[in-house]
């Protein structure tokens, strides 16, 4: 039996053994620190599970449209529209199976075998798999801690080749918490019309910013309409990531392949948990802001507790609720680079990262702070014995 080239190539994640490590530890009763998991710890919002559970209860059990339901469509093109600016209409719009699903369709959409992808480094680590299985090449462009991981335009455009086909920025960043200036935006999105390449922005931690405004790249698409396209999801925002419903937005041929896409592999999300997503995009904006509230309360604690360890660098993220410390200082024989240090932390201390290495930059670790206060500052403390 033979796999295919494509398959064989995505192999194991190299963080794999981390991962199978902390399990071992949880199976046998270690009371894990868990700061690797990158999925908010609230309880989804109550209109929404009470709107899928009435919906299913009376009978949405029904294949949906491929492109998601209408009314959800409709809502998010409006939701964008008031909040952005943004001049889609609901035909614009593909609900997809989470945001990984448009992502993966805009990849098999836009990329023929050896086309580039230019999108900044440290990047979320499906993004550079995503790319490769459509045959495509991500070119990695770096972006400086000490410029606060923010996502400059200039070093991307830099990076434009004659085979560059899209360029793929996603604004906050997970793992860093980097966030893009409207103006670099803007200079980016210019650059990319010009060539006549899609600018696609990832904002599935658009309601997380801790530090200004958000800056979309939805208001850009008045100017530019055939070239912006916006992913986002339901998962981070509303707490909804086992729901598994995102979307796209953008120029009529890119959505209309999208569509086609999904017509012939997922089918849609699933309807019930569609409607329990309109729901929540109708009425869960408190929850949204005891959210923010809560994440920045973690975030203001992880930053003290990580700039008390000698030698532990963190730029403080400007949105998503990561933090990416630079943790090089401590490497050493048996604990040299990312994937020995979140071991080692396992071992010592009873703390689980991800290495940063999944996420191009192997001085780094990334901890989640979607978990709660007090299990942060044990975690922290203990870490912090381990690094003394
Ligand atoms: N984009 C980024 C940057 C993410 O971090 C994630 C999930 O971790 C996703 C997209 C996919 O989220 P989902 O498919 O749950 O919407």
């Amino acid at each position: 039996m033979r796999l295919s080239q494509r398959a064989a190539a995505i192999g194991e994640s190299a963080t794999l053994s981390v991962a199978r490590r902390a399990a071992e530890l949880r199976a046998a009763g270690v009371d894990l620190a868990d700061f690797s998991a990158g999925e908010p710890d609230f309880p989804s919002p109550p209109v929404a599970v009470e709107e899928a559970a009435r919906a299913l209860a009376a009978g949405m059990t029904r294949y949906g449209p491929a492109a998601g339901l209408s009314e959800l469509r409709r809502e998010l093109a409006e939701s964008f529209r008031r909040r952005h600016g943004a001049p889609w209409t609901a035909d614009q719009v593909v609900v997809g199976v989470g945001a990984k699903s448009p992502l993966f369709a805009l990849a098999l959409a836009l990329l023929e075998p050896g086309d580039e992808v230019v999108l900044p480094s440290p990047y979320w680590v499906s993004f550079p798999e995503q790319i490769r299985f459509a045959g495509g090449v991500p070119v990695a462009v770096e972006m400086a801690a000490e410029d606060g991981f923010r996502i400059r335009a200039r070093p991307l455009v830099e990076a434009f080749s004659p085979a560059t086909r899209a360029v793929l920025v996603n604004s906050p960043c997970n793992p860093t918490g980097g966030v893009m200036a409207a103006s670099d935006l803007e200079e980016l999105a210019g650059a990319c019309a010009e060539r006549g390449i899609p600018l696609i922005c990832d904002e599935t931690y658009e309601r997380f910013v801790f530090e200004g405004e958000f800056a979309s790249a939805a208001p850009l698409a008045r100017r530019l309409p055939e070239t912006v396209v916006v992913v986002g999801s339901f998962s981070k925002t509303y707490a909804m990531t086992g729901w598994r419903v995102g979307y796209a937005l953008g120029p009529p041929p890119i959505i209309k392949a999208l569509i086609s896409i999904q017509s012939h592999s997922t089918s849609g999300p699933t309807t019930f948990a569609m409607a329990g997503a309109l729901a929540a995009l109708r009425g869960a904006e408190d929850e949204i802001a005891a959210m923010q509230e809560e994440y920045r309360r973690r975030r203001d604690l992880v930053l003290s507790m990580l700039g008390r360890i000698a030698g532990v660098r963190c730029v403080a993220p400007a949105g998503s609720f990561y933090a990416f410390p630079r943790v090089s200082a401590h490497y050493r024989p048996g604990r040299q680079g990312s994937i020995e240090m979140a071991e080692y932390l396992l071992d010592e201390a009873q703390v689980a990262v991800v290495p940063g290495v999944a996420f191009g930059a192997d001085d780094h670790i990334r901890l989640s702070f979607a978990c709660s206060r007090e299990v942060l500052s044990a975690g922290l403390g203990r870490m912090a014995r381990a690094l003394g």
